[in-house]
C-alpha cells in the first residue's frame, strides 16, 4: 500500500517536470515572437538513425517551434535498405505526422560537397530533387530559384579544416558577393567557432546553430542531466513560415549554445533585456544597504560580473541568476541614493569573439 501511495504521489511530479523543464524557454522582445528553430537535422533518409516523427516529437518535446530535415543529397548510406527516389518524402512524412501539432516543419537538403564549399544547407525550398547537380555553384543557383535560404554547415568541421579554423575561400567569397549564401553555423552539434561569428559579421551573414542530430537529441545533448540542444532563437513577426524566413534574411537570431547566448549586439540587448528584469529595490530598514531582486524568466543561467563602482554584501562581482528563476543582490550603496546605476558584463553572452554584452540598469528606488 505504500508502494502504491508513493507512485501516486510522484508520477505526477515526474512527468511535469520531464514535460517542462526540457523546454526550451525565452522570452519574446519587444517587436517580435521568439521563436525556437533547428533547422539542420537528419533521419534514415539519409545518414541518421531514426524515421522522421521521432524528430518531430523530440522537437515537441524540447519546445522547438520550427524544424527542417535537411538530409544529404549526395550522401545516401541507407539507399539500398531503404530506397526513395523522392528526396522530398522526409519531409513529407514529417509534416504529416506534425499536423494539427504545435510545429512548423520546413522543406531543407544538406548540400554535401568537399571543401570548397564544403557542407551547406538550402531550407524553404519546394523541390529537393532538383538539387541533384553536379556543379556546387549551380546547386546554390538553383535552390535560390525555389526562393531558399542557405547557410554555410559547420565551416569549423576538423574533417575539412583540420585546424579547426573556419575561413573563407573565394568559392565562399563569389558565392556570397552573388547573394547565394545568407548564414553561417557558428554553432554545430557539440562545436562553436569564433572564426565564423566573425565571418558571419564581416560579411552579413545570418548567426545560426543547429543541433545537426544523427542520433537521438536525448542521448547527445544529455538532457536528462539538463542539457539542451543547441538552437536558433529566430526575432520574427508572426509564428508563419514567410515571417520565419523574412526573420532569418534580415539576420534576427541569437544562437543558443551550453548556456551562451551568441550573436550580434542588436539581437542579444533586447533578448537580455527581455530575459532579466528588476522586480524590487528597497532599502534594508535602517541601513544604506539597497536590496535589488532581478528576475529572470528565461532558461539562461545567467552569469553577470559587477561593472559599477558599489561593491554587495552576499557576492563577490560575480552574479549568478538562474533560469525561470530570481536572485536577490545587496548593494551597499554608502548613502541613500534615489536613482543608483547599476551595471553588469553578461559573460554567458557573446557579441564578438570574447566580447561580452553590458546590461545597464537606471533604479527607482520604492520608498
Ligand atoms: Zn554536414
Ligand atoms: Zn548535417
Amino acid at each position: 500500500m505504500k508502494h502504491v501511495i508513493q507512485i501516486l504521489l510522484f508520477t505526477p511530479f515526474i512527468l511535469f517536470a520531464q514535460d517542462q523543464d526540457r523546454k526550451i524557454e525565452f522570452p519574446d522582445i519587444p517587436g517580435y515572437l521568439t521563436l525556437v528553430a533547428d533547422l539542420h537535422q537528419h533521419t534514415v533518409f539519409s545518414d541518421g538513425s531514426v524515421w522522421p516523427d521521432i524528430r518531430v516529437r523530440e522537437a515537441i518535446f524540447d519546445g522547438v517551434d520550427v524544424i527542417s530535415l535537411t538530409e544529404h543529397i549526395e550522401y545516401q548510406p541507407h539507399k539500398e535498405d531503404i530506397p526513395h527516389p523522392d528526396r522530398n518524402r522526409s519531409y513529407e512524412v514529417a509534416r504529416e505526422y506534425a499536423e494539427g501539432k504545435d510545429l512548423i516543419v520546413i522543406n531543407g537538403a544538406e548540400i554535401t560537397r568537399s571543401m570548397p564549399p564544403g557542407h551547406a544547407n538550402a531550407i524553404f525550398i519546394t523541390d529537393a530533387n532538383k538539387l541533384i547537380l553536379d556543379d556546387p555553384v549551380e546547386v546554390f543557383r538553383e535552390a535560390k530559384r525555389q526562393g531558399a535560404f542557405t547557410f554555410w554547415n559547420h565551416p569549423n568541421w576538423t574533417a575539412q579544416r583540420k585546424n579547426g579554423i573556419s575561413q573563407l575561400t573565394d568559392m565562399h567569397r563569389q558565392l556570397i558577393s552573388e547573394e547565394l549564401l545568407d548564414g553561417i553555423e557558428v554553432v554545430n552539434e557539440t562545436t562553436y567557432s569564433d572564426e565564423a561569428l566573425t565571418i558571419a559579421q564581416d560579411n552579413g551573414l545570418t548567426v545560426m546553430a543547429t543541433s545537426d542530430i544523427h542520433g537521438l537529441v536525448d542521448w547527445l545533448f544529455k538532457i536528462p542531466d539538463g542539457g539542451h540542444r543547441p538552437v536558433t532563437l529566430i526575432f520574427a513577426k508572426q509564428r508563419t513560415e514567410s515571417s520565419i524566413k523574412e526573420a532569418l534574411e534580415a539576420g534576427r537570431t541569437v544562437a543558443w549554445y551550453k548556456n551562451n547566448l551568441i550573436g550580434n549586439a542588436d539581437n542579444i540587448q533586447p533578448l537580455i533585456e527581455s530575459s532579466l528584469k528588476l522586480r524590487e529595490a528597497k532599502y534594508r530598514q535602517n541601513t544604506e544597504v539597497l536590496r535589488v531582486v532581478i528576475n529572470n524568466n528565461s532558461d539562461a543561467r545567467f552569469l553577470l560580473r559587477n561593472l559599477s563602482d558599489f561593491t554587495f554584501h552576499e557576492n563577490s562581482d560575480l552574479v549568478e541568476v538562474l533560469p525561470q528563476g530570481e536572485t536577490a543582490i545587496q548593494v551597499k550603496t554608502r548613502t541613500i541614493l534615489k536613482n543608483p546605476e547599476l551595471s553588469f558584463e553578461v559573460l554567458n553572452a557573446t557579441i564578438a569573439p570574447g566580447k561580452h554584452p553590458t546590461l545597464k540598469y537606471n533604479i527607482e528606488v520604492e520608498q
